[in-house]
């Protein structure tokens, strides 16, 4: 064996995503100890930097040192007891996930499912709400992955605050694509993951969790069953004050988040929407000039993960390896009901630049033209250029 040497990638699945050189250069500094001044120094300003990014004032915030079901699987267990009652939202795959942690909290699920593609029905959580009065939790996902859908979290929100329920909102691949504004929804618990939108290396969680959802933890009559997430412990470790051993946070993988967020701070949150938001009508309008089109519908669909269906007759695997062997592109699979249909096309933080909008588009032309498929040639690039030439300014 030698070492390792990966070849090099342009990352537009669905995760993770290409990671700026500036974060890649912070994970190579020396490693300190984990209770060093100096590293916990940084992790005050790392709590400090994702409540700007969360946009939040909750003083519980901080990154999970574990990938981003660890967040999801952080919410739930804090929040939940057994014999609880939690309202699902289920419209993909990581809804479903959701489910399973619940019923494993010895809780009862209530399920409330819209397809795979469209964003959640509030009427349909509304009701939901109304037959289930006991209800403690209300669970979704904001940005659906798997299917490239956007649900309005900020109305889901505040359906669940209205019937005294808490919410546990997913924003893992929203967070720092599209807005999320976790104090303007009255979100309660929300998770996201480092290797989305935030272009950090993966295996890190960033969580925060409202007073009210602090208040339920205090509040619990039984133990949380998971040792390792159980937030009254993780706090003597991420809180203010004197820190104890709890564990031994990924000191590189935190210096290298730290430096994400700081790349996020510097472009501007809204800056950074606002370019998510133009490359994915760029790659659109590319994409719709081959003659391809989109699993969901404009108004629901996600900047940062394009659902892209594959047409007739294309084997949707032997495009995604033709891609990867003659381009390094990785595009992705669709997953579950949507396995074989679509290509998922990530346009994920450092990932969503001019440059990898172009290269998709002709690469794509390029194989799907070998294989026989009939896709306007040259009208995918020359529809993106326009966009960007008509004020959609590049990057
Ligand atoms: C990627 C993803 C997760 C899981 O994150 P991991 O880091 O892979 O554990 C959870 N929810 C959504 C919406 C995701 O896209």
């Amino acid at each position: 064996m030698t070492s390792f040497h990966p070849p090099q990638r342009t990352l537009m699945g669905p995760g993770p995503s290409d990671v700026h050189p500036r974060v890649l250069e912070a994970l190579s500094r020396p490693t300190v100890g984990h209770l060093d001044p100096a590293f916990q120094a940084l992790m005050a300003e790392v709590k400090e930097l994702l409540r700007a990014t969360f946009l939040t004032k909750n003083a519980l915030t901080f990154p999970t040192s574990a990938p981003g079901s660890a967040g999801m699987e952080a919410c739930f267990v804090n929040l939940l007891e057994p014999g609880d009652t939690a309202i699902v939202c289920r419209n993909g795959v990581f809804g479903g996930r959701m489910l399973e942690i619940v019923e494993r909290c010895g809780a009862r699920a209530v399920v409330v499912d819209d397809a795979w593609g469209d964003p959640v029905d509030p009427q349909k959580l509304s009701d939901a709400l109304a037959a289930h009065p006991a209800a403690k939790v209300v669970a979704f996902v904001h940005a659906e992955t798997s299917t490239g859908a956007q649900s309005d979290a900020a109305v889901l929100c505040g359906l669940a605050r209205e019937r005294g329920c808490l919410s546990i909102v997913d924003t893992v691949t929203s967070l720092g694509g599209t807005p999320v504004e976790v104090d303007a929804w009255g979100a309660d618990a929300v998770y996201s993951g480092s290797q989305k939108c935030l272009s950090c290396v993966p295996g890190i969680a960033p969580v925060t969790f409202s007073p009210r959802a602090v208040a339920a933890v205090e509040g619990r009559r039984t133990k949380v069953q998971s040792w390792f997430l159980d937030l009254s412990l993780v706090m003597a470790y991420w809180g203010e004050g004197s820190r104890s051993y709890h564990h031994t946070a990924p000191v590189n993988a935190i210096y290298a988040l730290h430096e994400s967020l700081l790349l996020l701070q510097e472009e501007g949150l809204e800056a950074a929407w606002a370019r998510h938001a133009r490359n994915h009508r760029a790659l659109a309008a590319g994409l719709e000039a081959m003659g391809l089109s989109f699993a969901v519908a404009p108004a629901h669909r996600l900047p940062q993960l394009n659902a892209v269906t594959v047409p007739a007759g294309v084997e949707e695997a032997a495009v995604r390896a033709r891609l990867l062997h003659d381009f390094g592109i990785e595009l992705g699979a669709g997953l579950g009901a949507m396995a074989g249909k679509i290509w998922r096309i990530g346009l994920m933080g450092h990932s969503s630049r001019r440059r990898n909008v172009l290269l998709c588009l002709a690469a794509l032309e390029v194989v799907l033209r070998d294989m026989g498929v009939d896709i306007h040639g040259g009208q995918g690039l020359a529809a993106a250029e326009a966009f960007y030439a008509g004020g959609g300014q590049s990057f």
